[in-house]
């Protein structure tokens, strides 16, 4: 039974409750504290998801997780318990499997390439290998446009990977390959698209930091070069990459159990720092009211659609033994659809009630929570919110906080 909202005496008359999901996980639970943010985040995530829609209408986003699949055989919406996780989600629903406009599967998509990455380091540190992190930036203003900052990153990175200097230093320094992030935040001085990189090295050579660090000098001269302007202290970073402690060092980040893996595949989740944003706080801000919020996520939206997130080098994902699957796999959940048991249908008249009501969250939440008996309570209020002033959220709210 929950342990997060109403008394359970009331909330068993209401429901005659025992959640299927509510019953077997009851003893994994965390405290309700995180409990309890953790609803809040996965009903925001869907809050966001549906401001992102508004401002990109055209995009894949706009149709995620509203439109049926297979619409001529099943018109409803099926929800699904993973046994595993015990969490919720939608089936039969369209995802648009997009890293940079959407927040539902973006969460999804990071999660599993930080799992993957995380993975890969295991089996190197296990070879006897240590991973650098690298941080490349270069000064901006505000009137850069993001095309114009991103297509001068994308010139000066290429410049710099093909020196000579460049190779004989990953040699010397024993390099087995990188994988690099793209990413970008938005702060007084305009767009700061800057990349993070993982470097790979075997371990064989005890200056590899050293030489790596060499490297600074030329990637200012790539800066200057390109945008005829010197790079301060934080254009050019390196790191050893093994330790967490250092991430929450240096990006003072409340974040226990924050790694390189992180570090480099959660973009779209960290929060911005010293008044920058994260594409997805300013879609927040835009949530929140502010136009020209909603005017910069849309200059984002269109100058990262396509673009890729990861980027390994040649060989070195079958060096980290990590397998080939898509953004598209990874937001539709391939691998845990084994996992997965269906709590029940929603039709498709009150899947139009959910939507109107953008209470696709809170759906999913009462599901984890109450099962199938919970979604049925919580349909039945909508309906009967239909035509009276009484929102339907009223009349649950006794009973449900989040
Ligand atoms: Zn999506």
């Amino acid at each position: 039974m929950c342990t997060v909202c109403a008394p359970a005496a009331e909330k068993s008359a209401f429901l005659g409750i025992r959640g299927k999901s509510a019953a077997t996980s009851l003893d994994n639970r965390q405290s309700e504290a995180d409990e309890l943010s953790q609803a809040r985040g996965r009903i925001s995530k869907f809050k966001l998801q549906r401001a992102a829609q508004k401002l990109l209408p055209e995009e894949a986003v706009a149709r995620c997780h509203r439109f049926n699949k297979e619409r001529l055989h099943n018109p409803g919406v099926d929800v699904m318990l993973n046994r595993v996780t015990g969490r919720a989600s939608f089936g039969n629903v369209v995802t648009c499997g997009s890293l940079w406009h959407c927040p539902v599967c973006g969460a999804k998509i990071s999660e599993g390439r930080r799992a993957e990455l995380q993975g890969g380091m295991v089996t190197h540190h296990a070879r006897g290998g240590r991973v650098y992190l690298l941080t490349l930036t270069y000064p901006h203003d505000r009137t850069m446009k993001l095309s114009d900052s991103l297509a001068s990153l994308a010139t000066m990175l290429r410049k710099f990977k093909a020196t000579r200097v460049y190779k004989d230093t990953m040699r010397k320094a024993g390099s087995k390959g990188s994988v690099r992030s793209l990413e970008v935040t938005h702060g007084e001085n305009g767009w700061h698209p800057h990349t993070h990189e993982l470097v790979f090295v075997d371990g064989s050579n005890s200056s590899d930091l050293e030489l790596i660090e060499s490297l600074r000098s030329h990637w200012g001269k790539a800066v200057f070069k390109e945008l005829g302007a010197h790079i301060n202290e934080h254009g050019f970073d390196v790191r050893s990459g093994d330790s967490a402690a250092e991430y929450v060092a240096k990006f003072g980040r409340d974040a226990s159990g924050w790694t390189a893996a992180h570090e480099i595949t959660k973009s779209n989740v960290k929060k911005g720092r010293k008044g920058s944003r994260s594409p997805f706080d300013i879609l927040r801000d835009y949530m929140a009211g502010c136009a020209q919020s909603g005017a910069l996520f849309v200059e984002y939206a269109t100058e990262f659609k396509g673009k890729r997130q990861l980027f390994y080098s040649r060989g070195l994902k079958e060096y980290l033994a990590i397998e080939e699957i898509s953004d598209e796999e990874l937001a539709e959940g391939q691998k845990e659809k084994e996992e997965q048991e269906m709590l029940g249908t929603i039709n498709e008249q009150d899947w139009l009630a959910v939507l109107r009501n953008n209470a696709r969250g809170e759906v999913l939440e009462i599901a984890q929570r109450h099962g199938w008996e919970g979604v049925q309570f919580i349909l039945e209020k909508m309906r009967a919110s239909l035509g009276s002033d009484e929102p339907w959220y009223r009349s649950v709210r006794r009973f449900i906080c989040w």
